[in-house]
């Protein structure tokens, strides 16, 4: 069976399709070897990490809701290993301790400085959420990416978005990236009152925060605020948390409701019981 935390990457780290097609194979940027150079806290359980360096020329976030691979060092090493990148892919060096990968928004790059935000969720026993708990400046590892199939429709001029923790900081990006015209109603499933932040918008934002009505409840609030959503016609729905939770609320409204599966986008972001869940979790397979 794979290791989940050491598999090999594809060149670049991500694994959405190239976007030119077969015959044009959209060339992957190696990983980018940076450090961390601040670490603050935006809730007691939402870590704020900026990375540097000049790896970071050239990085571009081309749309909200993209991810990145974050390379961490394996256990007992300073910097993760990373491939060299020859004209067959990449090659890993056979003894060389293979990274820990794990997938992230990029929250925000700031091109003059060449930092990147990654928000890091403290979810308990994980070595993506260990590693940044104790994150300090000069802690290195690396990114690939970004990456992601979501595009912007600039037209909807309704939304409806829904997320978990694990989406707090790409739910900030869609927001961001709004139309100032734009309505958006947002849910966001958190353990308690401490766990919630101020996030961006459109002014014709509403945020309601849920407790999780049980500490193994997982999206059980997102599914009660979906099942009581009014949806009007044309708007868009966008849903990113627990594998499992995202499914039922997807068919909800697919099933459900018979919303058409082009004004959806839903998106498993981890899973319960499972270790570096996918990035390309669409909850789209047949029913
Ligand atoms: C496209 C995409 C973007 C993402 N963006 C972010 C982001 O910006 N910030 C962020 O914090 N997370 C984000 N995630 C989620 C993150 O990738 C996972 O939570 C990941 O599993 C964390 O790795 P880990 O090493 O801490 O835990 P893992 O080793 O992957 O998992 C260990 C255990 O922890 C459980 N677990 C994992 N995540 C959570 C969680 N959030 N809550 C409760 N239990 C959990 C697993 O079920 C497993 O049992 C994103 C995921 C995707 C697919």
């Amino acid at each position: 069976m794979t290791n989940p935390a050491t598999s090999s990457p594809p060149a670049g780290g991500l694994s959405s399709p190239p976007a030119g097609g077969p015959s044009s194979p959209r060339r992957r940027h190696p990983p980018r070897r940076v450090e961390v150079v601040s670490v603050s806290r935006l809730a007691p359980r939402l870590v704020s990490v900026w990375v540097g360096g000049d790896a970071l020329e050239g990085f571009r976030i081309e749309a909200p809701t993209s991810h990145i691979k974050v390379f961490l060092p394996a256990p007992g090493e300073a910097a993760p290993s990373l491939p060299e990148f020859g004209p067959s892919g990449p090659a890993w060096d056979e003894d060389a301790p293979r990274p820990v990968l794990r997938t992230y928004t990029p929250r925000r790059f700031d091109e003059a400085s060449r930092t990147l935000e990654v928000q890091f969720i403290l979810h308990g026993v994980g070595p993506a959420s260990e590693w940044a708990e104790r994150a300090t400046v000069g802690d290195q590892l690396a990114i690939g990416g970004p990456g992601g199939r979501f595009s912007l429709d600039r037209a909807a001029e309704r939304w409806w978005i829904a997320g978990d923790e694990s989406a707090i900081p790409a739910i900030g990006t869609l927001l961001e990236a709004l139309p100032a015209t734009a309505a958006a109603e947002v849910h966001i499933e958190v353990a308690g009152p401490d766990d919630e932040i101020g996030l961006p918008g459109p002014p014709r934002t509403a945020i309601t925060w849920h407790h999780r009505r049980a500490p193994d409840a997982w999206g059980a609030e997102l599914d009660e605020a979906a099942r009581n959503a009014p949806i009007a016609d044309g708007t868009r729905i966008w849903v990113a948390c627990e594998a499992a939770a995202m499914r039922g609320i997807r068919r909800h409204f697919t099933s459900g409701r018979g919303l058409p599966a082009s004004s959806l986008v839903t998106r498993g972001y981890w899973r319960l019981g499972a270790a570096n869940h996918p990035d390309h979790d669409y909850g789209e397979e047949p029913v």
